[in-house]
């Protein structure tokens, strides 16, 4: 019999890698999405829709969450879905943090009351540490700026308390931003490259963006689902944080896209003040030296390539379009 592994967010960017990644590995892989009809797009683009069973589950509620662990008897579970934009979260504070804590909650009681003997990951965010001096690790000061990161901290806490009090085997991973073709489009990195391939194609005249001064740490999403793995498998029961490691600056990332594409940005690019958060993170790094030591994980593909890969990916989708 197939080991089992329950995806719970199945339908996003990191639900859909992580679900390919287990049936590569041989997982009778089950998948649940919030929606009674689930949105398969992602899914269908890896070509794995038809191989993993995908059911409809409230997260939000105790009693579906707790019966389908309890059905199903999986070896290991992630957690990965959320409301998961930092922007959406002011709008939909509630929302936000009912599709995060209230969820988490239930799956670690759900945990508690059939007595879950496997695995179970958490996706936390870099979001909690707001602007870092340092890159970040475990021991740095928490600083929440946001309702998503109010929310990702939250729930950080409770899968730890489940682990020293009810002896529940769940960690969470700290995931810095990680990018993909199957991010979606609201997203910074994937809304440069679409709007600088529509300016030179002259279908667009400008990109209008925020504060282009920011620092963040940019991964790739299909590694970052094998860092999960290995931090729900590991012996040791401890959370990490994911990484590269080295951040850089929204405009030069800019500059690179417009580059990559033979356009210069200055003559595109226009700042819009209304786009500018009211509790903007400066700088967000991190550290990945504890998985890396630990674990053995570190990230491989770097900025330039990860812009490669999109801005392809993107080209492609404009030719189809
Ligand atoms: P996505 O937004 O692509 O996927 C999350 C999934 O959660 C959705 O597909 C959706 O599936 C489900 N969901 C449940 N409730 C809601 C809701 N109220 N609004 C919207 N979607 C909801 O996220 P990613 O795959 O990028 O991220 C995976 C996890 O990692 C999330 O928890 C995210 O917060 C976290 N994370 C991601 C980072 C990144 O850079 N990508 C950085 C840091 C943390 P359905 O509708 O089928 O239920």
């Amino acid at each position: 019999m197939k080991p089992k592994s329950i995806v719970l967010g199945c339908t996003g960017q990191d639900g859909s890698y992580l679900c390919k990644s287990l049936l590569g590995q041989g997982f009778e892989v089950f998948g649940t999405s919030t929606k009674k009809k689930p949105n398969l797009e992602r899914l269908s683009t890896l070509g794995i829709a038809e191989r993993l069973q995908i059911i409809n589950c409230d997260l939000e509620n105790l009693d579906q969450t707790k019966n389908i662990i309890n059905r199903l008897k999986p070896i290991e579970i992630y957690n990965l879905s959320a409301q998961s934009s930092v922007g959406k979260s002011f709008k939909k504070p509630v929302e936000t943090h009912k599709s995060i804590v209230n969820s988490t909650l239930n799956i670690l009681e759900a945990c508690r009351e059939i007595n879950f003997k496997g695995n179970v990951f958490f996706a936390g965010s870099s979001e909690i540490f707001g602007s870092t001096n340092t890159p970040a690790t475990l021991n740095s000061v928490i600083d929440l700026r946001s309702p998503y990161a109010t929310a990702k901290y939250q729930s950080f806490l409770l899968s730890k308390l489940y682990r020293e009090i009810y002896q529940i085997n769940c960690v969470t991973g700290i995931l810095f931003n990680h990018e993909s073709p199957l991010r979606n489009n609201e997203f910074i990195i994937k809304k440069v490259i679409n709007t600088a391939i529509k300016i030179k194609n002259k279908t667009a005249k400008e990109l209008i963006v925020g504060n282009i001064s920011v620092i963040r740490d940019w991964g790739y999403a299909e590694e970052y689902v094998e860092a999960m793995q290995l931090i729900n498998r590991s012996q040791i029961k401890k959370d990490y944080i994911i990484c590269t490691g080295k951040s850089y600056r929204l405009q030069d990332i800019i500059a690179m896209i417009f580059d990559k594409l033979g356009l210069n940005w200055k003559d595109h690019v226009k700042i819009s003040k209304d786009l500018f958060r009211q509790s903007e993170i400066v700088s967000s790094q991190g550290n990945p030296q504890a998985i890396n030591n630990d674990l053995g994980w570190s990230a491989k593909t770097d900025v330039k390539q990860l812009i490669d890969i999109l801005i392809n990916h993107e080209l492609q989708q404009y030719e189809r379009s």
